[in-house]
């Protein structure tokens, strides 16, 4: 589990996840395997994020696993 450099991602700690049925941001920093980061890159969803706060800004909702509902 580490920072991707695939896909649209660079190293950047935040990943979103653009799927319309998901919309949902996670912290690679404390990645969990149910976040299947590997299946959103896959899928050409991945949206590289280095704020946490712009990501939320932009419609996405924590990932319950690696960040969980309580940081806001
Ligand atoms: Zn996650």
């Amino acid at each position: 589990m580490a920072r991707r450099h695939s896909g649209h991602m660079n190293g950047e700690r935040y990943l979103a996840n653009t799927s319309p049925s998901k919309r949902e941001v996670h912290d690679l920093d404390n990645e969990k395997t149910t976040c299947q980061i590997d299946e959103i890159i896959k899928a050409g969803h991945d949206k590289p994020y280095n704020s946490l706060e712009i990501a939320k800004r932009d419609g996405f909702d924590n990932c319950a696993y690696c960040i969980g509902g309580s940081t806001r």
